[in-house]
């Protein structure tokens, strides 16, 4: 028996290699636990039916990567020749991916069994997974509560054994804080370290691809398997950190966590999280982010704004669904009328409004220097700390239905994680314990941002305070 809920990418290989198990076995060890869970989680759309004859494939050809044979799921939005994808929404229905991600196409090369696609809020708009227009994820931890998203059902995979590993993709947290709901590892890498040619695009200057895991050496290999220069996308670079530097001093942008909104219990947590910071060695140094306050407000400008136009293409001629109207603007409205769930609808809306002619100047325009200003603050800081630490929401997993009539409360669950996105800096939300709320332990996370192309640095803090 296969220990599934102790398993990491690590001790599978080590068990393929020594041929404790096959591939085979490993993947419907995973398959098995789908169909126990998966009905009440919900956290795949669709477990792909060639599975076990990847797995046999592998089996056959040996295992040369450390991902060869390791059961992962992605989610909605990544292309998969031949598989559908819908990111979530109704709009895709029936639509088939032409061709692979370039994540897919590098997983597939390290011999990843690809299991399923997950559940997502709709085009990854949202921070609970009760946007997808297929039903709502649960929290595989106590089933009354969010999983997080929109990577919800890339976590709650993971979270119910149903995949070693997953891809999720975070715009302005949609990896770092399902994690931290679920108690694992979530890596947002560097804007460009990770191709995003055949993501689906949300907010095309946010978007990034990234890894799922239980520990932080698992995000590591996920992150080296999947990163580097890419010719389908011209805003990726190959790693540029060659010399690596052992980080020493973190930042604390303690001004922040003042303002209200923060539970009482996520800001002991996280000073317990500094008090293991400085026994470990590292000096914490106040620091300040003076511009950070407008972050959430740039976001909800710059994103619908890329929205409004990335979700152009979705007419009902080009893919997926298509509704009759009178004439073709009939056609139009229709398709995206009743394509598109209600929070999509709202950023299309507010994006084609900051960007309409009287009014780019005051908001679409502000927005693009106020994101100057954030990363200058950045920029500065880190010629001060080596990395900045925050926790990575502002509570733990909230119950499903708390917040989906207050798009604003579920905006402000960005609060912390937005700011490397616009700054497109690389962000790691780790667990950091635990809170009690309703006689159920609910996990937090503690949020570790580093400078452009050193997620060395946040594996490297990550593994010191995670064995500690
Ligand atoms: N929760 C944020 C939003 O709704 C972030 C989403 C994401 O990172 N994809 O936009």
């Amino acid at each position: 028996m296969i220990d599934l809920h102790k398993l990491t990418i690590v001790d599978a290989g080590k068990g393929l290699r020594n041929k404790d198990f096959t591939a085979r076995e490993l993947t419907q060890a995973y398959l098995d636990q789908i169909s126990v869970k998966n009905g009440e989680i919900n956290a795949y759309l669709e477990v792909y039916d060639d599975a076990l004859s990847q797995a046999d494939e592998v089996d056959k050809k040996g295992f040369h990567s450390p991902l060869s044979g390791i059961p992962m799921a992605i989610k909605d939005n990544l292309l998969f020749k031949g598989k559908h994808a819908t990111s979530g929404s109704k709009i895709l229905a029936g639509y088939v991916a032409p061709y692979d991600a370039t994540v897919i196409k590098k997983l597939k090369e390290a011999g990843a069994v690809l299991i399923g696609r997950t559940n997502m809020d709709e085009f990854a708009m949202g921070s609970s997974t009760e946007n997808s227009a297929f039903g709502v994820t649960k929290n595989p931890l106590d089933t009354r509560r969010v999983p997080g998203g929109s990577s919800g059902g890339s976590v709650a995979a993971v979270a119910m054994d149903g995949a070693l590993a997953s891809l999720g993709s975070d715009t302005g947290g949609s990896i770092r804080e399902p994690a931290s709901f679920c108690g694992l590892v979530g890596l947002k890498p560097t804007y460009g370290s990770v191709s995003r040619h055949g993501l689906m695009a949300m907010g095309s200057s946010l978007d990034v691809i990234g890894p799922i895991t239980k520990t932080i050496t698992d995000s590591e290999i996920i992150f080296n398997t999947i990163s580097g220069l890419d010719s389908f996308d011209s805003t990726t670079h190959d790693l540029k950190n060659k010399n690596p530097k052992s980080p020493k001093v973190l930042g604390v942008p303690y001004h922040i966590l003042e303002n209200g909104g923060i539970k009482e219990e996520v800001l002991s947590n996280f000073k317990e999280s500094v008090e293991k910071l400085k026994s470990l060695g590292y000096e914490i140094r106040d620091i300040k982010l003076p511009n950070i306050s407008y972050s959430l407000a740039v976001y909800y400008i710059l994103m619908p704004a890329e929205v409004s136009s990335n979700l152009a293409r979705f007419d009902g001629v080009k893919y997926g669904l298509h509704i009759d109207g009178k004439d073709l603007l009939g056609d139009y409205l229709k398709t995206r009328g009743q394509g598109f769930g209600k929070e999509v609808r709202r950023r299309i809306l507010i994006g084609t409004y900051v960007l309409s002619a009287g009014y780019h100047d005051a908001y679409y325009n502000k927005a693009i220097m106020l994101r100057q200003k954030i990363a200058e603050d950045f920029t500065k800081a880190f010629s001060e700390v080596d990395a900045i630490i925050t926790p990575t929401t502002p509570g733990p997993a909230f119950k499903i239905g708390e917040r989906v009539n207050d798009p604003l409360a579920m905006y402000l669950e960005d609060i912390f994680t937005v700011p490397a996105n616009i700054v497109g800096i690389p962000a790691i939300s780790i667990p950091s314990g635990f809170v009690e709320e309703d006689g159920v332990s609910l996990p937090l996370g503690l949020q570790i941002v580093a400078p452009h192309d050193c997620e060395d640095r946040l594996f490297e803090i990550g593994k010191k305070f995670e064995t500690k």
